[in-house]
């Protein structure tokens, strides 16, 4: 009988000849580190609402949703006009043009700390934007941030530092640099006070749901207590809100915690699927970027230049996105799907009696397996009453991979081990994926998998 991935290479004979091409000009043959996978990633040729289908041909629900990107699935109308009309009126000036003001329009609209905003091409970028003004405001050097949490590849936050011991593995980074982070445990407001009490710290980053898209979740009012205690350090919260910015909320987490930061980092929804990102925040700390005279130009200001900064084509896809998902409903609908989503999968897993779990927050899901967890609220809800876990919990690489092929192999893909569910995805959507799970379990207990 053939395995889990015996039955991938079988189903994807075009990919696996793609793979081969791309082995040639990629470093393994991949452009995204997400998107390295074994024995080949899988190649897409066009997408349209929840779906996408790949070269082999097969129709695939999709759980990546664009890193996250789309909200309102692949080709959503209201985008693609928007776009279309847009490329036939110019990709890029090189001048200002309106569309840019009305973008930050809505992002001052909908994000409540958004005072001023200022466009980047990506949420790295936004990132890296966003720490060196304050950096630059608060005069000082260091900045901490929470074990497991991501913000992109630049030096100052670089990959996932699972365990400070970890950190100076971080090849390539100056020296300084790694020095000036401080990376504490998500979840205990005294370690970040004693951090903040040692150093003079120019800022705190956190990722509002948790490290990693809220693979360990954060337990929100951590961040209340972070705002407090920023401030009482006179350091600057920033919260990076690349990937729950419009998707929690329309106004992000921010908004359902009531939680201010003074710097907000956004992308992925912000730019409706094409490339884009920004920092929004406090109207006194991006005035560093405003020019003045020119003792002040020379001096204090922080210069920003930047090809694609609020391009018109993103201006385009974020003002039709924005604008569709300002009310909210959007993020509901979402919402809803995944938490059908979840209880489906945590009725399988306890059927099948592996260890495991699903759950979520607002339209993030993530599955473990193999390992003990809570069970979850609803089904969905992660509430760990035992000690902080010390690391990300993930479900283990060798049930990972296979979970993902059977998977693959029956229609649906996620990310990693987790998804980003859009408004678009369907019931029709959730019953394909949850037969699929239900028969990659059987898969992966006959080859031993997770019953060994
Ligand atoms: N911050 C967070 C929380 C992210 O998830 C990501 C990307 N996944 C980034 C920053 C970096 O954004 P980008 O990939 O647009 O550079």
């Amino acid at each position: 009988m053939s395995t889990i991935s015996d039955e991938f290479r079988r189903l994807h004979p075009r990919s696996a000849e793609l793979y081969e091409k791309a082995l040639r000009v990629f470093p393994s043959g991949v452009t995204h580190d997400i998107r390295y996978f074994t024995p080949f990633p899988i190649y897409i040729e066009r997408a349209s609402g929840s779906r996408k289908w790949d070269v082999d041909g097969h129709e695939i629900i999709d759980y990546v949703m664009g890193h996250g990107a789309l909200l309102l699935g692949h080709l959503h109308p209201v985008v693609t006009r928007a776009v279309a009309e847009q490329l036939g009126r110019g990709t890029h000036y090189g001048a200002s043009h309106e569309l840019e003001i009305e973008w930050a329009d809505w992002v001052q609209r909908l994000l409540p700390s958004a005072e001023m905003v200022h466009f980047t091409s990506s949420g790295t970028e936004a990132v890296q934007m966003a720490l060196r003004l304050a950096r630059a405001f608060t005069g000082r050097d260091k900045v901490i941030r929470f074990v497991g949490h991501f913000h992109g590849w630049s030096d100052h936050v670089v990959g996932f530092s699972l365990t400070p011991e970890e950190m100076p593995r971080a090849v390539g980074i100056p020296e300084g640099i790694l020095q000036s982070q401080l990376l504490v445990p998500q979840n205990d407001p005294v370690a970040l006070q004693r951090a903040l009490a040692e150093h003079e710290v120019a800022a705190v980053i956190i990722e509002p749901t948790g490290a990693s898209w809220g693979t360990f979740p954060l337990e929100l009012s951590f961040l209340a207590e972070a705002r407090r205690l920023t401030e009482e350090a006179g350091a600057l919260l920033i919260f990076d809100e690349v990937v729950t910015g419009f998707r929690v909320s329309p106004g992000g987490v921010q908004a359902v915690v009531g939680v201010r930061p003074d710097l907000t980092t956004l992308g992925k929804i912000l730019a409706g699927g094409l490339p884009g990102g920004a920092v929004a925040g406090r109207r006194d700390v991006l005035a560093l970027i405003e020019f003045r005279d020119d003792e002040w130009n020379l001096k204090r200001r922080i210069a920003h230049p930047g090809t694609y900064n609020a391009n018109p084509l993103s201006a385009s896809a974020g003002i039709a996105t924005l604008s569709f998902i300002a009310d909210g409903k959007s993020q509901q609908q979402a919402e809803a799907t995944t938490r059908r989503l979840c209880r489906g999968f945590n009725q399988i897993i306890r059927k099948a009696g592996v260890k495991g779990c699903a759950y979520g927050y607002s339209s993030m899901f993530h599955l473990l397996l193999g390992r003990d967890c809570p069970p979850p609220d609803d089904d969905f809800t992660w509430h760990w009453e035992g000690p902080p876990a010390a690391s990300i919990p993930q479900t283990p690489g060798p049930v990972a991979t296979p979970l993902r092929q059977g998977l693959l192999n029956r229609g649906a893909d996620l990310m990693r081990t987790g998804g980003l569910v859009s408004a678009v995805h369907n019931e029709e959507d959730i019953d394909r994926t949850l037969s699929a799970f239900e028969a990659t379990l059987a898969d992966l207990r006959r080859e031993g998998v997770l019953w060994s």
